[in-house]
Parts: structure tokens; C-alpha cells; sequence
């Protein structure tokens, strides 16, 4: 019997022999966030999740700091790059690492909680639901919709986790969506997305007056994303399309008829997404599963044992970098006032 990964081989091997190099458009020559032509070479780094071929750049804007993927992907290429990450091969292990985040979705909540009682929320880049399954717990008489391009929205809708879940793109389902809800959120999305600031432009048309926008992103300006480099999880390629300073978010909101109500720097960091996934990113690279359809050479007897005894003696390893990631967080978040990721809370004026 064929298993999941040997059947999805041929349709890798097929593609990857046509050669990754046209998943990537023209390198453009100005910042897209603000039109400067002073750019320069911020990190390089292969996929050091999936271990997918090819290479990928992120470039920074030297006048409005901007940071981006350039050459950025086609639409064909992140067809590429996200298949099988959050749905397929990957559907089970990402349902876990969403499951674990629940720190993180107690902190949106109690950030929204001290300002209104929402009716309707829409969650874009919902992924499997699994945040409005959390909220809806504090908030039970409220509506809580999810929109996300995966398939994992649709099984959300039929576990109950969402009422209506929505799979396609935010800003071609706008119509459909306007004036619907009085909060909208996109948490670890904005960065995924080709063009940031249509997807505001989006949010703005379809919050009506007094709505509440709440952003998470991670944080291009925290130090260990320096120190790190590529093995910083967070500059994530080659999904990040964009890594936004949050002063330059803040500014975008207000053109928009937004004007900031809180932001969190420090009480939105994520532990363990600095030492421990920079660990768990080498033990990739060591030792990918040998299974995965699109590596040259199927499973064979040396990757298999060689993959058990790395993440063999990787785990132990993990749990002292975790400790560590406790202790380093606490430090950075209390003299820096700083974290791995930010949060904010914006009302649209009249
Ligand atoms: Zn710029």
C-alpha cells in the first residue's frame, strides 16, 4: 500500500525538475512599503522548515526600514512553499503547534476584553480555528468567524470551533463581508501576505465606525533576531513575505482611519520561538524527515537511523534550550521593554 508521502513524490520530483528558480518574480528595485529605492541584503536563507529547494532574500529599506522577500515568490511558488505545511503532510503537526499556543490567544483576548464586548469577530488567517475556539469560551454569546486560504477553516466550521468558516483570499472576499463585524484580527498574518497594506485597506471598508482592529506580528526589531540570523524562526522562509517595524504598521493604520488604542511589545512575546526553535531548525537541517517527497533520495536506511539518533540526542536539548528561553525572555522583556512579537489594538474613527 502506497502511504501519504510516497504518493505525493511524484508530483515534487516532477515539479522540482522543472527547476525552483521560476517560483521567484524579477527582483524589484524599490521599497514596497514606501517607494525608496535605498535597498540592501538584510539575511539569506534556504527553507529551513521543510527543507524544500531553494534560496530566498530578505531585503531592508534603509529609508522607512521596511523588510521584505525580494525576490519574492509567484502565486505558483507559495502554492509550492505552503503546500503540505498547514494542510496534507503537515495538517496533524501544525494542529499541535496551534494547539500549544495558548498563551498567546489568552493575551488577544485580555487585550480586546478591557475595551469592548465584541458581537461578531472575524479572525482572518483563522488556520484551524483554533483561536476562536479559545475566545469563544470567554465570549460564548458572540459570532466568531475564521478566513484563511487553507483547508483546515472548512474542518473548523464542522468541528463547531467557528460558526462560518471562510477559505479564499481576505481582500477578493471583502464584499461579501462589509459591515458585518465589529472586530476583525490577523494574527501572524499581515507578514504572509503579498501586499500588506491592501489587506488594511480591507480591513478599513468592511469595520464600520467604532471597530476594532487587532494586529500580532512578529517583531523585526528584536535583538535576537540579529544575533540569530537565519536560525531566527521568525524571519520563517520562505513564507515571510514582509517584516513590518511596528512604528511603520502604526502609521499605516492612522492613514487608514485607524488610531491605535493600546500596543504590546513585551506581554506579546512568545517563548520558545528564539533558542528553542533556532535548536529544532538545526535538527532539521541535520536530520530532515526521511520521508519528505521532495527531498532527492526516498528513505533510505542511513536517513531513517540517522534521523532517530539526532533528534535523539536533540530532544534533551530542546527542554534545557526552553529553560533558557524562559530565563532570556524574562531579562530582554524587562530591561528592553521588547519581545519576539507585538500586538496592537486599533479603533477606526468616524
Ligand atoms: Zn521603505
Amino acid at each position: 500500500m502506497t502511504g501519504p508521502y510516497e504518493a505525493a513524490r511524484p508530483y515534487y520530483q516532477a515539479e522540482l525538475a522543472a527547476g525552483v528558480e521560476r517560483f521567484l518574480e524579477p527582483r524589484r528595485d524599490t521599497c514596497p512599503w514606501c517607494g525608496s529605492a535605498d535597498l540592501s541584503v538584510r539575511l539569506r536563507s534556504s527553507d529551513l522548515v521543510q527543507r524544500k529547494p531553494g534560496r530566498f532574500t530578505l531585503e531592508q529599506c534603509g529609508t522607512c526600514r521596511h523588510i521584505f522577500q525580494n525576490p519574492r515568490l509567484t502565486p505558483a511558488g507559495l502554492d509550492f512553499y505552503y503546500r503540505d505545511f498547514y494542510d496534507g503532510l503537515g495538517r496533524q503537526r501544525m494542529g499541535e503547534i496551534f494547539a500549544s499556543n495558548g498563551q498567546s490567544y489568552q493575551g488577544r483576548v485580555e487585550m480586546l476584553r478591557a475595551f469592548t464586548t465584541p458581537k461578531a469577530w472575524l479572525d482572518v488567517g483563522a488556520g484551524h480555528g483554533h483561536f476562536c475556539h479559545t475566545a469563544r469560551e470567554i465570549w460564548p454569546g458572540t459570532v466568531f468567524d475564521g478566513l484563511d486560504q487553507g483547508a483546515g477553516i472548512s474542518e473548523a466550521e464542522r468541528r463547531g470551533w467557528v460558526d462560518r468558516g471562510y477559505q479564499g483570499t481576505f481582500t477578493e472576499l471583502a464584499d461579501k463581508l462589509a459591515s458585518r463585524y465589529d472586530v476583525v484580527s490577523m494574527h501572524h498574518y499581515l507578514e504572509h501576505t503579498r501586499e500588506p497594506l491592501d489587506e488594511l485597506d480591507t480591513a478599513a471598508k468592511i469595520l464600520s465606525t467604532g471597530g476594532y482592529l487587532l494586529l500580532e506580528l512578529p517583531d523585526p526589531d528584536f535583538r535576537l533576531g540579529r544575533v540569530l540570523g537565519r536560525w531566527w524562526m521568525p524571519w520563517f522562509q520562505p513564507q515571510h513575505q514582509h517584516m513590518i517595524p511596528l512604528d511603520n504598521l502604526v502609521a499605516a493604520l492612522a492613514d487608514r482611519g485607524f488610531s491605535p488604542v493600546t500596543v504590546e511589545r513585551d506581554a506579546a512575546h512568545q517563548v520558545g520561538a528564539d533558542l528553542t526553535l533556532s535548536l529544532v531548525l538545526a535538527l532539521l537541517v541535520c536530520a530532515p524527515d526521511p520521508r519528505l517527497p521532495w527531498l532527492a533520495t526516498g528513505p533510505t536506511r542511513w536517513r531513517r537511523l540517522r534521523h532517530t539518533a539526532v533528534w535523539a540526542v536533540g530532544r534533551p536539548l530542546m527542554a534545557a534550550a526552553y529553560a533558557l528561553d524562559v530565563l532570556l525572555g524574562r531579562v530582554v522583556r524587562r530591561t528592553h521593554r521588547a519581545g519576539n512579537a507585538y500586538r496592537v489594538l486599533a479603533r477606526k474613527d468616524g
